[in-house]
């Protein structure tokens, strides 16, 4: 259906490749296909770029990898040039850099804003794509790369009365570019996820009156953020490729220097004394304290206790700190948090906690929500609950496949792909970071790398061979889900009700969706496949030179 609320003249266009979405997956992919003289469009939702940091701008939004390795290590240049003023940076400087990005590659020029992908098809005949937008707007490409997030599909829970409220109401994922100023007033927040938890500490410190719902608690570590050191960035930017390439062999893409033995292997007294220096560091590299945190149950206990002692030391009101201190999932399991003086904002007088696991949310009134206890007025709501994460910008496109059956049909027990790369029956249709990858649980610019890079390369070997056609079969679709449920199963992060695993959107599957193996291996893996002419693909096409072998 054409965009009715923002109407423009329809366009259309034939490309070597469409690649959906303008956050830093899909600026990458046009730089790189630019590199190899293909003819390349990207459509992106919002106005702009930078995906992730152009929807979210909640106040106290930052990333929680280091600023010196959670940015592109494609051009020496730009890490050269580019200066992080602080340590975490904040998004507004997310947003910064990636616009800079945008200018200094004159990528702009080939990227149509405020456009949204519905619905995708692909002829048999031609071996193409067709593409269709909001607008009605028709394009059609050789090949599609789907740079649509694994995080960009906000979601608020189906709340009842949820329209009725008179307030004011937000998404962490969707935040009014102009700000908000929450200054005297009543504000409630749903969640206390990542989101929530960098959210909460801010907008304390505007509200006359703040109260938390909290479902389930969540560990967070100190992220000690502060300005940019200049001795810091320098040996970072003396040693930038070798670190980089450091960074790419390990489990998740972060220089966290692990240490390589057990957390069992040790006294108690040595124990307490490295996670004590872990978390005065602060940040998720806490979780590299010992190598069988994410393995052994019992070792994660002594993490997930020790954080546990520092939130019972931290809020002075014991039954809030019991409250806050996370009990129903091992440390790890759910992404870490990192936080700015989180715990401490529950000592303020002007914050609550309010426990809705034990009293659920039942309605959202016109004057603020009614749980299974009591009733409380809000002149502001703001939802931090998250988002259909993995798989919502996907199946919410119409993505039909050469069986006549939708991707959204595909995966309805859960998603299934080879690689996180490609689908049998979606020809020709590329993901970035796509579920059955490490994505989420990897700094995600080191699995966008890898993944554009592959794809990049992947479609100039396509070119050289005149192959116009790849896909992913079934029998190694069905062998890579196998060995990711495999590799899951054999550490305790299946245990967590997580989004990992599907479990905050009621009636999703619930399928432990990213790879775990490691981007190490991951990489390693999928250069075999390449160096192997692809197997596992069904290559074909109008000379069919290559035919990889099953
Ligand atoms: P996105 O940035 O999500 O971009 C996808 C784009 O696709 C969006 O702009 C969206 O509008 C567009 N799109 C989707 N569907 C359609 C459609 N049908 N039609 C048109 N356009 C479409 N990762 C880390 O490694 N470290 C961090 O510190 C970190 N912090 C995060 C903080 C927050 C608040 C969130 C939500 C995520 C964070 N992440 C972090 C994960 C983050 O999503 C990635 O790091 C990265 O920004 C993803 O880039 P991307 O280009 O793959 O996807
Ligand atoms: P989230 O982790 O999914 O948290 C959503 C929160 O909303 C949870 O506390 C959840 O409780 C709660 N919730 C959902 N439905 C509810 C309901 N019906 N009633 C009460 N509470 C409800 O989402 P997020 O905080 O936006 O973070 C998502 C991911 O984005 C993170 O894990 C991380 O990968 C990334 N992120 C990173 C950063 C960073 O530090 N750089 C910041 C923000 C986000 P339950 O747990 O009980 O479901």
């Amino acid at each position: 259906m054409p965009d009715v609320t923002n109407p423009r003249p329809v366009i259309s266009g034939q490309y070597d490749v469409v690649i959906v979405g303008a956050g830093f997956a899909g600026l990458y992919q046009l730089h790189r296909l630019r590199l190899l003289g293909m003819t390349a469009k990207v459509i992106e939702a919002g106005s702009g770029v930078g995906g992730t940091w152009y929807w979210n701008r909640y106040p106290g939004a930052r990333c929680d990898v280091e600023s010196m390795q959670y940015s592109y290590a494609f051009s020496e240049e730009l890490q050269q040039e580019w200066q992080w003023p602080e340590l975490f940076s904040a998004q507004p400087d997310i947003l910064k850099y990636a616009n800079h990005v945008a200018d200094k590659l004159d990528l702009r020029r080939d990227i149509l804003f405020d456009t949204r992908v519905t619905e995708t098809r692909f002829d048999e005949t031609s071996n193409r794509w067709s593409v269709r937008t909001n607008h009605g707007d028709t394009f059609s490409a050789g090949f599609m790369v789907m740079a649509t997030g694994c995080l960009s599909t906000a979601r608020v829970p189906d709340f009842k009365g949820l329209g009725s409220f008179k307030g004011s109401t937000y998404h962490t994922g969707a935040w009014p570019h102009e700000g908000v100023d929450f200054s005297g007033l009543r504000v409630g927040v749903i969640g206390t996820g990542s989101s929530a938890i960098q959210a909460i500490p801010v907008i304390a410190e505007q509200a006359a009156d703040l109260t938390v719902f909290q479902r389930t608690p969540n560990f967070s570590i100190p992220s000690r953020n502060g300005p940019m050191v200049g001795t810091y960035e320098r040996q970072w930017k003396d040693k930038y490729p070798d670190l980089r390439a450091d960074a790419r062999n390990t489990r998740n893409g972060i220089l966290a220097y692990p240490n390589d033995f057990s957390a069992l292997s040790v006294t108690p007294d040595e124990r307490r004394r490295i996670y004590e220096e872990r978390w005065a560091s602060g940040g998720t590299t806490f979780m590299a304290a010992f190598n069988d945190l994410i393995f052994n149950q019992e070792a994660n206990d002594t993490a997930a206790e020790f954080v546990r002692g520092k939130i019972r030391e931290i809020v002075k009101d014991p039954t809030i700190a019991e409250l806050l201190a996370p009990k129903d999932h091992p440390i790890g399991t759910k992404r870490i948090c990192v936080d700015t003086r989180y715990f401490e904002t529950y000592n303020r007088p002007n914050v609550h906690l309010i426990d809705v696991r034990s009293a659920p949310i039942e309605e959202i009134t016109p004057t603020g929500l009614r749980t299974a206890n009591a009733e409380y007025e809000f002149d502001a709501i703001v939802f931090a609950t998250g988002f259909d994460a993995m798989t919502g910008a996907l199946t919410a496109i119409d993505i039909h496949s050469t069986d006549r059956s939708t991707l959204k049909q595909k995966w309805e027990d859960g998603p299934r792909t080879y690689l996180g790369l490609m689908c049998a029956h979606f020809p020709n249709m590329f993901m970035v970071t796509g579920p059955g990858s490490p994505s989420v649980l990897s700094n995600m610019h080191v699995s966008i790398e890898q993944d554009v890079n592959w794809i990049s390369d992947c479609l100039a070997y396509l070119r050289g061979n005149g192959t116009a056609r790849m896909e992913a079969t079934q029998q190694s679709e069905d062998a890579w889900v196998l060995h990711g449920i495999e590799v899951a199963n054999k550490t305790l992060y299946p245990k967590a009700a997580s989004w990992y695993m599907g479990a905050n959107i009621e009636g999703k599957p619930r399928v432990f969706m990213p790879y775990i193996g490691g981007v190490n291996a991951y990489r390693e893996k999928c250069a075999e496949i390449a160096a192997n002419g692809y197997t596992g693909f069904r290559l074909t096409g109008p000379s069919a030179v290559a035919q990889a072998a099953e």
